[in-house]
């Protein structure tokens, strides 16, 4: 996989830093146990994984894609990485991603963009491309993203991979840097339903260090996907969410998607309709409740603590350093969100604005509710369209805000969702991925589900 990254990453621009020696050094340790007769400490000892720069590693730097942590080396590993060495899984080095997780194309990274493994010109998705093209350009059969509003279930979709966020609090937040703290959630990234549960059962489970970790043990999920390998969903009821389609969804992603619903149906799956009304305020709400929350979790990059300082002359004030720092290492999208989220919490808004948008949450949540009352899983395409051409949506961020059409209720209501593989786009033969959506903890559903239609 180094021969590949050193092939390839030329090209496509995964990685923002290839841990070539620690990768080389875990993978011999690996050899070592196994020579030594020893069992291997997990099924995935040896297999190299792609982290994304948003997750801490001791002896890397995390940049998390911004000019603001240049040559910042975090001293911890974060529960994930650790549990991922403990499984001696070899992490090959961190991918790029859209600054500090904003975005949906990769483009907002002050390192330069990703590219799309299938058509060089397009955007591999976001905030997670780096680790989605990885896995689509052979560097990893393994990928770490995270997802706050759709950021590892969208790049899964326009890269042809498999991507899944786990219900909220189902694996640990601790060493992430926050970018919206009740929707942040890692997850397993990979080419196929079975890698990712494996690499889920690595990661998944209950920490102290994260208050918002939920203290259950982690669904059976590979289990999950051996059963639903037999291909068998009869006594399963799907619900088509009826919102989730016409008017900006492209045609080789509505073909692709209700070919896959046929597919679920040829299964044996009961296939229903349901409407979920508050869907359609989804992407608002997100667009104030994700701001909000950034404006305050970013107030702690200040310019004394982490990353760079700017100004420091023994001239200018502390406030000074602080606002040059900030206005020189946020780039542009970061700063229009903290503007925005800074905005809707003052003093005289914060009803109107933040109050409403957790008023919208509360009925999404309540729709979700109704719905799973019916069915079991709910499926919608992951992304209204295929990955578009790089530069397309930079100076439009209504349009790159429509990427996370149909993934942030999930978000919203902290549930587990996942994109999987469809049929190539009909129209022009990109990835086209489904969305399974569970309700909190019913991953296994999830994953049967996806592993039945893979
Ligand atoms: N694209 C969405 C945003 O820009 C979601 C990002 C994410 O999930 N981190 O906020």
């Amino acid at each position: 996989h180094l021969d590949r990254i050193a092939d390839v990453d030329p090209a496509v621009h995964a990685f923002l830093h290839v841990s070539t020696e620690s990768a080389l050094s875990q993978a011999r340790a690996v050899d070592e146990d196994i020579a030594a007769g020893n069992q291997p400490a997990s099924a995935l000892a040896g297999v190299p994984l792609a982290l994304k720069d948003v997750v801490t590693m001791q002896g890397a730097p995390t940049t998390v894609g911004s000019k603001m942590l240049e040559g910042w080396q975090p001293p911890y590993d974060a529960t994930i990485t650790t549990k991922m060495l403990e499984a001696g899984i070899v992490i090959l080095g961190k991918t790029n991603m859209d600054e500090f997780a904003m975005g949906s194309s990769t483009e907002n990274s002050a390192y330069g963009v990703t590219h799309n493994p299938w058509d060089l010109g397009r955007i591999p998705g976001g905030s997670g491309g780096g680790s989605s093209a990885a896995l689509a350009a052979f560097e990893a059969p393994l990928a770490i993203g995270t997802d706050t509003g759709g950021s590892i279930r969208q790049p899964g979709a326009v890269t042809g991979t498999v991507g899944v966020k786990p219900t909220y609090g189902g694996v640990s937040r601790y060493g992430l840097v926050a970018f919206s703290s009740s929707l942040d959630q890692a997850g397993p990234c990979a080419r196929t339903v079975m890698d990712a549960a494996m690499l889920h059962e690595v990661i998944g489970g209950h920490d102290l260090l994260d208050a918002t970790s939920i203290n259950q043990p982690v669904p059976a999920v590979v289990q999950a996907v051996r059963e639903g390998s037999l291909g068998d969903l009869r006594g399963l009821k799907v619900g088509v969410v009826k919102e989730f389609s016409g008017k900006g969804y492209d045609a080789g992603v509505m073909v692709s998607f209700n070919e896959a619903v046929e597919q679920l149906r040829a299964l044996g799956a009961e296939i229903i309709e349901v409407s979920c009304p508050h869907f359609t305020y989804a992407l608002s709400a997100y667009y104030l409740i994700a701001p909000s929350e950034c404006s305050s979790n970013l107030a702690r990059f200040d310019a004394m603590r982490y990353g760079i300082r700017i100004g420091d002359d023994g001239e200018r004030s502390a406030e000074e350093v602080m606002s040059l720092t900030r206005e020189i290492g946020f780039g542009p999208e970061v700063k229009r969100r903290i503007m925005i989220g800074t905005y809707a919490l003052s003093s005289g808004y914060y009803d109107a604005y933040y109050g409403s948008a957790q008023k919208v949450r509360t009925l999404i949540k309540q729709d979700f509710e109704a719905a799973y009352e019916k069915v079991d899983v709910l499926v919608s395409p992951t992304t209204p369209t295929t990955a578009f051409p790089i530069g397309e949506r930079t100076d439009n961020p209504m349009a790159m805000y429509l990427a996370d059409l149909c993934t942030i209720p999930a978000s919203l209501a902290g549930h587990p969702a996942m994109s999987v593989p469809s049929r190539l786009s009909a129209t022009d033969g990109l990835p086209v991925g489904l969305q399974i959506m569970a309700p909190a903890l019913q991953e296994t559903r999830m994953y049967r589900v996806a592993a039945a239609y893979e």
